[in-house]
């Protein structure tokens, strides 16, 4: 009996792996074009670290002219739930990021180098586990879980590394008789690598991130095919990334000392090895640790919160770029206005310890996206993200018409309105401008420097009985409040205020302040002279009325 003789008796039925070398022939790709994934498992959950990876390797990938694909590597069952594929493949829709092959549904898929799904591979897995069985380069396992166990025990006490490996591996040396006598008996069995490596000697690795890296060899005997005929991932990494003809795996960097196993993976099955590129996680400064971001404790992890806060697709794109290259902000300073596809991302300017998450700046990056927008696509996007999270905003921007005129508020200007970061914000920033939420809200006036009753009835009566014009143009409305202010003895000029505070109560910012907060109930709104043209007469004259009450 020889090595042949025990492959067959395990994978009877599995094809050659010429099969699968001529059915999934090299990319017929202009040089440099580089083909890259992102391979989640289906765990219905989008990590934003995760969304970062896809990111980069759509950015790779589109720059050289390559192939993105989205591989789902559900081989541990345990960990999936239902419908955890629609949860990616709709992660990546919202934010753009859209693969050329993969899943596209939770059942289907497009490309020729499928099935993308890995638990749809697995007889492709045992034609390549049997390719090595009949190499001797593979062997079946009969450890017991108990067997193991003690192993690890006896490793500990005796203070040497743990796993399977040299003396320790038991069936490595078992003869293919033996081996073959256990599996008619019936026992259990799982399928290791035969590791040729040694822990004495160095391999040295150029990771296009983290650059050189020297590690040991690998020894373990690694497993790579479980008990329910399943690939380990290091198994379906080297067979997939081989067959789907990846050249660059862009990937967390918690899988960077796996690398050793897997070059050797690529070697022993005869597979050219990819490029490698591990990115580091997504820090988060917690009370001044820097820790990564935790799905459990932050729920800033999960991608749909970006959607459900409703920031913008647009901002957290860029976000994740200016974390992701040092060069991008100052190409932003330089380029305020081109598109992020304009960027000409490169992998080795990024970071190679991870970047901290700070949610100011990227609400900060929210503003900035959202004041360069149309009245129209501020309108379309708050519609839109109210359509799905917030009824009360989806109908008070029923009436699009005056939406659009309130969004048109100091927008389109050198120097856009920014007081929206996000779609959740939108509320808060225009219901004041709705006389139905306005008049049936108990308000309260934040009134500042003058705040007394009678000073302030004063100015709002003489502002509706004298010098309200609603048909003024900017410079003739302000002029009108310095007249006020001057009549009522407050200074028309702040600079005179500031040369002879004592001769007077207040100046012309203070007054302006007392309209603004009689009209809106806020100390802080765009351009007041836009807000009354929007509103209206009626709506000025009722709400200063109102304020004297
Ligand atoms: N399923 C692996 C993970 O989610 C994929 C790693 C890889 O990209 O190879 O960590």
């Amino acid at each position: 009996m020889n090595y042949k003789d025990l492959a067959d008796l395990i994978f009877p039925d599995a094809k050659d792996i010429s099969y699968y070398e001529e059915k999934y022939p090299e990319r017929n790709l202009p040089e440099g074009a580089v083909v890259s994934r992102f391979a989640p498992s289906p765990t219905g959950f989008v990590h934003i670290g995760g969304l970062y990876q896809a990111l980069v390797a759509k950015e790779m990938t589109e720059k050289t002219g390559g192939v993105f694909f989205l591989r789902v590597e559900d081989t541990d069952q345990k960990r999936e739930v239902e419908n955890g594929v629609t949860g990616i493949v709709n992660s990546l829709k919202d934010f753009d990021i859209l693969p050329d092959e993969g899943m596209v549904t939770e059942t289907e898929e497009k490309g020729n180098y499928g099935p993308y799904k890995q638990s749809l591979r697995k007889e492709i897995y045992q034609s390549y586990a049997k390719y090595m069985l009949e190499q001797g380069k593979a062997y079946p396992c009969f450890c017991t879980t108990e067997e193991l166990e003690e192993t690890r025990k006896k490793q500990e006490s005796a203070k040497v590394r743990t796993g399977y490996y040299g003396v320790w591996a038991k069936c490595r040396n078992l003869s293919v008789e033996e081996a073959a006598e256990k599996i008619k008996n019936g026992e259990n069995y799982i399928i290791r690598f035969k590791s040729p490596g040694r822990e004495d000697r160095k391999i040295k690795h150029h990771d296009l991130i983290k650059g050189n890296v020297d590690f040991p060899e690998n020894d373990q005997d690694i497993v790579i095919i479980k008990a329910d005929g399943l690939p380990t991932y290091h198994f379906a990494h080297a067979v997939d990334d081989h067959l789907m003809r990846t050249t660059l795996v862009i990937r967390s960097d918690e899988w960077l000392s796996s690398v050793p196993l897997h070059l050797q993976l690529f070697q022993e099955l005869g597979f050219k090895a990819p490029k490698y590129a591990h990115i580091s996680p997504i820090m988060k400064n917690d009370n001044g640790n820097k820790r990564k971001l935790s799905k459990r404790k932050d729920p800033e992890a999960a991608v749909t919160y970006y959607k459900e806060e409703g920031i913008p697709v647009d901002a957290v794109k860029e976000y994740l770029l200016n974390i992701a290259n040092s060069t991008f902000e100052n190409w932003r300073r330089a380029n305020p206005d081109k598109s992020l596809d304009e960027f000409d991302f490169q992998l080795n300017k990024m970071s190679v310890s991870g970047a901290l998450f700070d949610m100011v700046k990227l609400l900060d990056i929210g503003k900035t996206v959202i004041s360069r927008m149309t009245a129209e696509e501020v309108y379309e996007n708050s519609f839109k993200w109210a359509q799905e999270y917030d009824e009360e905003l989806e109908k008070i921007l029923e009436d699009k018409d005056y939406a659009l005129k309130v969004f048109g508020i100091e927008r389109g200007n050198k120097k856009p309105r920014k007081d929206i970061s996000k779609w959740s914000d939108v509320k808060y920033n225009i219901e004041y401008m709705y006389d139905n939420i306005f008049f049936n809200k108990d308000m309260e006036y934040p009134y500042q420097v003058i705040n007394d009753k009678e000073d302030i009835n004063k100015i709002l009566k003489l502002y509706i009985d004298k010098y309200y014009n609603e048909n003024d143009d900017k410079q003739a409305w302000f002029d009108r409040i310095k007249e006020l202010a001057g009549e009522l003895g407050y200074a028309k000029e702040v600079k005179e205020y500031k040369a002879n505070p004592d001769a007077y109560k207040a100046h012309v910012g203070d007054v302006s302040t007392v309209l603004r907060v009689a009209l809106t109930g806020r100390t802080n709104t765009p351009d007041m002279y836009e807000i009354m043209q929007v509103i209206g007469k009626d709506s000025v004259t009722k709400r200063l009325e109102k304020a004297m009450r």
